[in-house]
């Protein structure tokens, strides 16, 4: 594997802009467009961490793009703007759906991927109970920054500085609290705002933290905030929210990330990559183009993971998905959702109703039939 950390990336080409950046999940396209911008490289993962902030779009069980949800793991995005009462906590993509009849996965996203790889009760709590998660304070900044990122591309490339960016903080604070309603508990018991300065500040950090690794007058993003789709032959349909889509002059696609946490130790760097290479998947099956390059951008740690996939890391990666599809369909089919303890579950929601913590899931909402060997407890990150 190729993987590399960097500081402070080397300028890309600048390219010509491409028409407003899709802002929802429901209203984007599901191409990349084959114009130019100018790349760099790749990355994704799981390490025993605190879930971030990622984001991706709608909820794996959604059939209808138009209806996707965009909870989801850590940060999420303008896109979870657009879904009300999307949980905070699950990022843009789509977990914790509350409130919608309870219904099998049809489609596979990187979070949710990474929520059966990490617990499969999580998984089946996320998508098929679609238990309500409380907004946490770094999800909900995930989100903030990557609404700021993705905002500042509408001024002249001249215009994109940190000041501006600074600038935007607010204004997207009151874009998403006007969207999402719930996110009013966060800072429901901070009388005298102190915490929310603190928690303002945190996001303007990570935003000047972001002119240290990539120069946004040199980028002329092809596409912001893009929702992919595609189905693979054997039917399994993937979907995901890609932060930034560059492509280069000679047609190169990079594939951009932004990421509010720290930059995983080189031993879980390959976890990391597993959501970059979902999406270079993707991409790859929808315009028959393997992504030159992956590139994750931390800024939390003011670190840049790069990654250059060949096409036996894509065809690995389908090969992989597709087994943990075959998992979950076994789990749906046979209610046999097992929890797989760790150190993230001090971040999970729902350790009332995990049995790990003496709690008692809700009755299966679905159908069974009758139980069979499940592989879910050989999954692994990639
Ligand atoms: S508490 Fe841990 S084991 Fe239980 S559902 Fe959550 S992640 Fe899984």
């Amino acid at each position: 594997m190729e993987t590399s950390t960097q500081a402070p990336e080397p300028a890309p080409d600048r390219t010509p802009a491409s028409g407003p950046a899709p802002r929802t999940a429901a209203a984007t396209a599901t191409t990349v467009p084959a114009q130019a911008t100018a790349p760099e490289a790749p990355a994704g993962g799981s390490a025993p961490a605190a879930p971030t902030t990622d984001h991706e779009p709608a909820a794996d069980t959604t059939v209808d793009t138009s209806t996707a949800d965009t909870s989801g793991a850590a940060e999420t995005s303008a896109a979870a703007e657009a879904v009300p009462g999307a949980a905070a906590g699950a990022g843009r993509e789509g977990a914790g759906g509350g409130g919608r009849p309870a219904a099998p996965p049809v489609s596979l996203s990187p979070s949710r991927a990474g929520d059966f790889m990490q617990c499969p009760l999580l998984y089946r709590f996320r998508v098929i109970d679609r238990l309500p998660e409380r907004p946490s304070e770094a999800a909900t900044r995930g989100t903030l920054v990557h609404a700021v990122l993705e905002r500042l591309f509408d001024a002249p490339a001249a215009e994109r500085t940190a000041p501006r960016a600074r600038a935007l903080i607010p204004g997207q604070w009151d874009r998403l609290r006007e969207s999402r309603p719930e996110l009013v508990e966060l800072f429901a018991d901070d009388a005298d705002g102190e915490r929310l300065a603190r928690w303002l500040s945190e996001a303007e950090r990570l935003v000047e933290r972001w002119f240290t690794l990539e120069d946004p007058t040199r980028l002329e993003p092809a596409e912001r905030e893009l929702f992919v789709e595609a189905e693979l032959a054997s039917g399994l349909r993937l979907r995901g929210i890609i932060d930034r889509v560059d492509v280069a002059p000679t047609g190169e696609v990079r594939i951009v990330d932004y990421k509010t946490g720290k930059a995983p130790r080189p031993e879980y760097a390959e976890g990391a990559l597993f959501q970059m290479k979902f999406y270079a998947l993707v991409v790859w099956r929808l315009k028959r183009v393997v992504p030159r390059r992956l590139q994750l951008v931390y800024l939390g740690s003011g670190d840049v993971l790069t990654y250059d996939p060949v096409p036996a890391d894509l065809e690995r990666i389908e090969r992989k998905l597709l087994a943990l599809w075959e998992a979950i369909r076994l789990a749906t089919e046979t209610g046999d959702w097992r929890p797989r303890p760790t150190k993230l579950c001090g971040w999970c929601d729902h350790r009332a109703h995990c049995p790990e913590f003496g709690g008692t899931p809700p009755p299966y909402p679905l159908p069974l039939a009758p139980a069979a060997p499940s592989p879910q407890g050989r999954m692994g990150a990639d």
